[in-house]
């Protein structure tokens, strides 16, 4: 329970109060940081810049990595299997809301910034984003809980349709990780090429007393 709190509030931390300092501390240089919605479709393309449209990857191409075939997928569907295989399910809601919201934005991104020649994103964890088809996940669950988990995480997805992370009108690279020291490293740091200006060290242990 006390590792699940820990969580959440690493996530929520990095996803959405980390940016809204980045804007509070820094207006002049950095434009506003904003999580977009889906509320109304026509209303929202009008809104959003042309560069991004959510709409456009209403599917997403999936590579599955060990036989080569390429899934077209809902990226709603999609995502159920991605929370149920970066996140246990008996996290606190708000916490896999939080997954839900990274893993759509890190798939947008994907399907923006390529990789792979025939698809927009693979299932290989170390490539791409990690995936797991409801009947392995559900083997893995126990018989009792497997409708009541995947409920959840289909809630989950469902509760944050449309959400997803902007940095100046785009969705930004949101990487994610299960642990933290009590602080983050900038990515330029660990993986060298450019400097994310939403993705800057920041202290994540609350207890420490930010
Ligand atoms: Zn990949």
């Amino acid at each position: 329970m006390k590792r699940a709190i820990l969580y959440f509030f690493a996530f929520v931390f990095i996803c959405f109060l980390l940016p809204a300092m980045l804007t509070k501390t820094n207006d002049k240089e950095m434009e506003e940081v904003s999580v977009s919605e889906e509320r109304n479709e026509e209303e929202n393309m009008e809104e959003v810049d042309n560069d991004y449209q959510y709409l456009k990857y209403g599917a997403i191409k999936l590579l599955h990595s060990k036989t080569g075939e390429v899934e077209e997928v809902p990226i709603d569907d999609y995502l159920m299997n991605v929370v149920s295989a970066e996140m246990p399910a008996d996290f606190e809601l708000e916490a896999l809301k939080a997954q839900a919201v990274v893993a759509r934005t890190y798939t947008i991104y994907k399907t923006l910034n390529k990789k792979h020649d025939n698809a927009d994103i693979c299932d290989d964890s170390t490539c791409c984003q990690a995936w797991i088809s409801k009947e392995d996940r559900f083997a893995k669950w126990e018989e009792k809980k497997r409708e009541s988990n995947w409920q959840k995480i289909s809630d989950a997805v469902n509760q944050t349709k449309g959400k997803v992370i902007t940095y100046a009108n785009q969705p930004i690279n949101a990487f994610f990780h299960s642990n933290s020291g009590g602080i983050t490293e900038t990515p330029v740091n660990v993986w060298g090429g450019g400097n994310y200006p939403y993705l800057q060290t920041v202290q994540t242990d609350r207890r420490r007393g930010v």
